[in-house]
């Protein structure tokens, strides 16, 4: 019987595959803080973690028995992968489970933002409506516009593939050229500087890493059209959000659609204030059926490895040279 610690409650369908296992998990509203995980790590086989929590080398460091960490998300920027290959740890996420999930979300913040759907909503709670006008809350189209996806992987071809319904040009921006995606969808490879020129809807699919932290800044939004929205499901950290706050108030852009901030879970009052901005808590992957889906997924990486085998979505197989079993 191994010993697992789950940093959050998970979705039964994932706890189920584990059951024969000697489990703790964390039953706070919060995620745990580092002392507790570095406490709670101890003599565990495995760890089950959110992107909420920092797995760094004091954590493995208290966590010597550790087999596996297995990632509650497809993001792995919580994780230090190269010291757990050190240490014979295998590191597994949660990849194409939430992709669909993901894509629509960016989607429906797309069409919020652009419809001012929630500004609408606001108005009808406070009574506000009078009638059909003119000039009432007049937003922007989304068919025939032009859609610039920077990160064409999982999520970005996912997010891509839906603006064939509306119509929409498709320019890219990625580490590679995809010609199979261009053929099924008609979509340009473009550089930065010419996606964020001429895209009316820029949406961010990026990881976090060195390369992509601060990618969207001042300069990059002074690129961008005046009309156009900023769409972020990434990862906070990918924006420069003290440049997207100038870029909003000053009307470099006429919008943005956030699901992720740059030191989540704050979010600066400067944000909060401003009205063309449409704001989600990091919902992402949030469905039922996707959260479901990605427990199960973790349970397998888990077993597997407690099995003593390489886990189906493993990041690191190398690390199999520095087990210690
Ligand atoms: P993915 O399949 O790995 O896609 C990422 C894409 O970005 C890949 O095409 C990758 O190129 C490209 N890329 C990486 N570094 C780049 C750079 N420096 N410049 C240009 N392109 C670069 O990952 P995914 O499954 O689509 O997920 C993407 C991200 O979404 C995750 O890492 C996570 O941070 C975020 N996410 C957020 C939520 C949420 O709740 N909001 C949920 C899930 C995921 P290569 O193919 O060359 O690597």
């Amino acid at each position: 019987m191994a010993k697992i610690f789950i940093t959050r409650r998970l979705p039964e369908e994932g706890l189920e595959l584990l059951k024969g296992h000697e489990i703790e998990i964390y039953e706070g509203d919060a995620p745990p803080s580092r002392e507790e995980i570095i406490e709670r790590v101890r003599e565990k086989d495995a760890l089950i973690c959110l992107l909420t929590d920092k797995i760094d080398a004091e954590v493995m460091e208290n966590g010597k028995n550790l087999k596996v960490i297995a990632n509650y998300a497809v993001g792995i920027d919580n994780i230090d992968i190269a010291e757990a290959t050190k240490r014979g740890i295998f590191v597994t996420n949660t990849p194409g489970v939430l992709t669909e999930t993901v894509a629509d979300l960016a989607w429906a913040l797309m069409m919020a933002i652009a419809r001012r759907i929630v500004e609408g909503d606001e108005f009808m709670r406070q009574k506000k409506f009078k009638g059909w006008a003119p000039m009432l809350l007049l937003g922007r189209d989304i068919y025939g516009k032009t859609l610039g996806v920077v990160g064409l992987g999982r999520i970005g071809k996912a997010f891509a593939r839906r603006a064939s319904g509306f119509s929409m040009k498709i320019l890219y921006y990625s580490r590679k050229r995809d010609e199979e995606f261009e053929k099924e969808t008609g979509a340009n490879f473009v550089s930065l500087k010419e996606l964020l020129e001429e895209s009316d809807f820029v949406s961010l699919h990026l990881p976090l890493t060195k390369e992509t932290y601060h990618i969207i800044g001042e300069k990059e939004l002074k690129m961008m059209k005046k009309t156009a929205y900023l769409i972020n499901t990434s990862r906070g950290k990918c924006i420069d959000e003290k440049a997207l706050i100038k870029a909003l108030r000053e009307g470099w852009i006429e919008g943005a659609a956030l699901d992720v901030y740059e030191n989540e879970p704050e979010v600066s009052d400067e944000i909060l204030s401003l009205k063309n901005v449409v704001l989600a808590p990091h919902i992402g992957s949030a469905s039922h059926e996707t959260r479901s889906g990605m427990a199960v997924m973790v349970a397998e990486n888990v077993l597997s490895a407690l099995n003593g085998k390489i886990p189906p979505q493993c990041l690191n197989p190398e690390a199999v040279k520095y087990r210690k079993i």
